[in-house]
């Protein structure tokens, strides 16, 4: 018999259907927060492209612009080349360092505030409340039949979230192009098809993410919950039922004829109800919450309606939670904000930020490269002079032509020529005017008299002009001769 049973026991499936959220309209000072923050990003993303910067004649005038043509990184008055990637590193650095300081100090607050899949979602949910109505009209239109009505609502709901979503892979396209340019061609359809397949790709993705998908992006897809659960200590800040004041939960009936028996919580879900990712933040922690703070907004309303304290749901460290049950004073929030771990993560921060800006303000806008012909090593002249070959590379990194002189430092008796002069007019130093913000490749021919033993030598570099910049790269001559 017992065998039996265990025949017919079925293994508990790892698919959980999900649950719609259709989460209240609230209004409170994060919800505030939240249409501050919204609103900044969302002018950010679109407008930037847009912003005009004036590099002079010779460079593009968009503040910020990736230019993969050029290979070139604009952001206003900051101009990065390929061989000046690590300015993109440290930024990249400093904001892996900057989401593990906020982590830190106030949890989640990136994924509840400023992730743009919050943003996006946060977006679409107000379309939804717009064409279906607040809670309830959204939940009573899920569950209503497929009919005329549901369908020119959903039709019209979609088409807005498809909008947004065009309007999201459309400005993404102006970061790589002069955006009026780009624009233009957009729309006459003579853009290049690179430009129609992001604009595709990423509208769909967000049509997709932020109109469907929603909160599953934030509990199963993003990896950052994971990682943000193993950085939050017991004095990191986050969105917590103090449950010490709320339990035994009982309405409001109830708690008058009996106060002693029931804590503040009236069960009257209204936290539940406004959260995004429909969870109960009751249960405690989890990883569901992104700590948008709307339960917060929800639950001191009530409690303001009824007469109790606000900040049954409240910002608070496990740390915080131990001592108010207890009944001690909770820290205060700038303390817990300003501890070891953060002051670390801050200093680091700063420090790779100070280090950067010491680098802009110390970079040079000339710089030389210099590659020896390797086959042959050397050419034997037919009066016993050896010839060396080079390909040097000069760099101007000014928005205008700048004339340059390349000079050999060491390797005694040496005389160099290119491909534009004749071995009759060697000498020691070239001249060349190189073009702006251009890399220019030029061809040296360094001979040296017979008799000249191998031997490392330096190729000089120095614009002409007002700032009088050099750059310097060492190279090697190569010769039959003694070693
Ligand atoms: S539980 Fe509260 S803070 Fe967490 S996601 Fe829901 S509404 Fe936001
Ligand atoms: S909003 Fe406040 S009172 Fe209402 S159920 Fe949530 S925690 Fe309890």
């Amino acid at each position: 018999m017992k065998m039996d049973q265990s025949l017919n026991l079925k293994p508990a499936s790892l698919y959980a259907k999900r649950e719609p959220v259709f989460n209240r309209r609230i209004d409170g000072r994060f919800r505030r927060l939240k249409w501050a923050i919204m609103v900044i990003c969302l002018a950010i993303y679109w407008i930037t492209p847009w912003i005009r910067w004036d590099r002079g004649p010779y460079a593009p005038d968009q503040a910020v612009l990736v230019d993969l043509a050029h290979r070139r990184f604009y952001m206003f008055g900051i101009e990065i080349w390929p061989h000046e990637f690590y300015f993109v590193a440290g930024l990249l650095i400093m904001a892996g360092i900057g989401l593990f300081l906020v982590t830190s100090a106030v949890g989640r607050a990136w994924c509840g505030y400023a992730c743009p899949q919050t943003v996006w979602t946060d977006l679409f949910q107000h379309v939804d409340r717009f064409f279906d109505g607040d809670r309830n009209a959204r939940f009573r239109l899920y569950k209503a039949p497929w009919g005329p009505a549901k369908i020119a609502r959903r039709l019209g709901k979609w088409s807005v979230y498809l909008a947004i979503s065009f309007a999201t892979g459309g400005a993404w396209i102006f970061y790589f192009a002069d955006a009026p340019t780009l624009h233009q061609v957009f729309w006459s359809g003579t853009a290049a098809p690179v430009a129609y397949g992001t604009v595709f790709v990423l509208t769909m993705t967000t049509f997709v993410l932020g109109g469907f998908m929603r909160e599953q992006v934030c509990i199963y897809m993003c990896p950052w919950p994971r990682i943000q659960t193993a950085m939050l200590d017991e004095k990191s800040l986050i969105v917590t039922y103090k449950d010490w004041r709320g339990e035994p939960r009982g309405s409001v009936k109830k708690a008058q004829k009996n106060p002693e028996a029931f804590g503040d919580c009236i069960d009257c879900n209204q936290c539940v109800a406004v959260c995004p990712t429909g969870i109960d933040i009751r249960e405690g922690p989890q990883i569901g919450c992104i700590t948008c703070a709307l339960c917060i907004d929800a639950c001191d309303r009530v409690m303001s309606e009824t007469g109790r304290p606000r900040g049954l749901i409240d910002y608070a460290t496990l740390e915080d939670s131990e001592r108010e049950k207890a009944g001690q004073p909770p820290t205060r929030h700038l303390k817990l904000i300003w501890r070891p771990r953060t002051v670390l993560y801050f200093a680091v921060w700063a420090g790779i930020g100070l280090g950067l800006l010491f680098l802009l303000g110390a970079r040079v806008h000339t710089d030389l490269t210099v590659a020896k012909d390797r086959n042959p090593p050397y050419i034997l002249m037919s009066d016993g002079s050896v010839r060396n070959a080079y390909t040097l590379r000069l760099r101007n990194m000014q928005g205008r032509p700048r004339q340059m002189e390349i000079a050999i430092e060491g390797l005694p008796g040496a005389k160099m020529w290119s491909d534009d002069i004749g071995m009759e007019e060697a000498a020691r130093t070239l001249t060349r005017t190189v073009p702006a913000d251009e890399t220019q490749s030029l061809r040296a021919y360094v001979v040296v008299p017979a008799g000249t033993a191998s031997q490392e030598f330096t190729f000089n570099l120095r614009a002409m002009g007002e700032e009088r910049e050099q750059d310097s790269a060492q190279a090697q001559f190569d010769t039959p001769g003694v070693e």
